[in-house]
C-alpha cells in the first residue's frame, strides 16, 4: 500500500508532529495498572507475512525516527536461522515481535491440537530469544472453515485465553482501550474497521475508507495495522502489486460463488499470506 520511501516519509511526519506511538504491548501495560490511561496514542503494529527482509527495513525505518511498533511474525520462521537473526533483529531496534498466529485453520479447527501447536511455537519463539507477549490472528480468506468463523475464536475460547495470562491479543482484546479507532490496510485501501474483534461473523457495522491524515489528526487512541509484505522499493512495482492483487481478489471471489471451487481452493489458503 506504501512505498518505503513513502512510510519513511510517513515516519517523518509522525515524528516531526510530535505523535505519541507505541507499540502494543507497552499501550496494553500502561493501561493495565491501576488508575492506568492513554491519551492520544498512536499504536503500530504490523503483519509481516511472508516479507522478513521488508520488516526489518520497515524496522530501521521506523527506529531511525524514534518510533516502536509491533511486528507480528508467522511461527514458521522460527525453523529458518536468517528469519530468526530478522525477528532478534527487529526486536534489538527496540520493537515488539509478537505471534501472528493462525492455529485454529492450521489444525481444522480441532482446539486440542490448536493449542498444542500454539504452545509449541511459543517456545520455538522463546528458545530463539524472542518472547512473545501480544499475538495477533491471522485471516486466511480462502479457508473453508466448518463449526469456527476464523482464527480469533482460538483466543475467544476462555479455557485458551486464561491458561496463557501473559499474553495480550490485540484484535480480541481490543475493547481495553477507551474509544480506540482501528485502521487497517488490509484490503489495500487504509480503512477503519468498524469491529475488528467479531468481523468474521455477519455485522451490521461497516468498514469505511479513511486518509492517513485523519488517523493522524485523530484525539484519542488510534491502532494503525500496516502489512510490511507490501511496502514495495518503487511506486511502479505498487502498481503492479496492487493490480495483481485486485485481480486475484476478484477471482477468487468470482470463483468462490461455486461451493465445489471454493472447496478446491480452500487447501491453497496459506498462498494467501504472499499478497
Ligand atoms: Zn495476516
Amino acid at each position: 500500500m506504501y512505498t518505503l520511501s513513502e512510510w519513511q516519509q510517513i515516519c517523518s511526519k509522525i515524528s516531526k508532529r510530535k505523535i505519541v506511538t507505541s507499540n502494543v504491548i507497552d499501550a496494553f501495560r500502561k493501561i493495565s495498572v491501576p488508575g492506568g490511561e492513554l491519551s492520544k496514542t498512536l499504536i503500530i503494529k504490523h503483519d509481516v507475512e511472508c516479507r522478513p527482509d521488508l520488516a526489518l527495513k520497515c524496522a530501521q525505518i521506523e527506529h531511525d525516527q524514534g518510533i516502536t511498533a509491533t511486528y507480528y511474525f508467522h511461527g514458521f520462521f522460527n525453523q529458518t536461522p536468517e528469519h530468526v537473526e530478522i525477528m532478534q533483529r527487529i526486536q534489538s531496534l527496540g520493537h515488539e515481535v509478537g505471534f501472528h498466529y493462525d492455529v485454529l485453520d492450521l489444525c481444522d479447527g480441532d482446539y486440542i491440537k490448536a493449542n498444542a501447536l500454539f504452545s509449541k511455537t511459543l517456545e520455538d519463539f522463546r528458545l530463539n530469544g524472542i518472547n512473545i507477549y501480544s499475538i495477533c490472528p491471522h485471516g486466511n480468506p480462502l479457508k473453508v472453515r466448518c463449526g469456527w468463523n476464523s482464527n480469533k475464536d482460538f483466543f475467544k475460547d476462555v479455557d485458551i485465553a486464561n491458561s496463557y495470562p501473559h499474553l495480550f491479543d490485540i484484535v480480541n482484546g481490543v475493547n481495553v482501550f477507551d474509544n480506540v479507532d482501528y485502521y487497517s490496510d488490509a484490503g489495500y485501501a487504509l480503512k477503519s474497521i468498524g469491529d475488528i474483534r467479531d468481523n468474521d461473523k455477519p455485522s451490521d457495522q461497516i468498514d469505511v475508507k479513511v486518509s492517513l491524515d485523519e488517523v493522524l489528526d485523530k484525539d484519542s487512541v488510534s491502532i494503525l495495522s500496516v502489512h510490511t509484505h507490501r511496502l514495495c522499493e518503487s511506486k511502479m512495482v505498487l502498481r503492479f502489486v496492487k493490480a495483481r492483487f485486485g485481480i486475484l481478489r476478484f477471482s477468487a471471489r468470482l470463483l468462490s460463488k461455486s461451493k465445489f471451487i471454493k472447496k478446491l481452493l480452500s487447501p491453497l489458503y496459506t498462498l494467501t499470506k504472499r499478497f
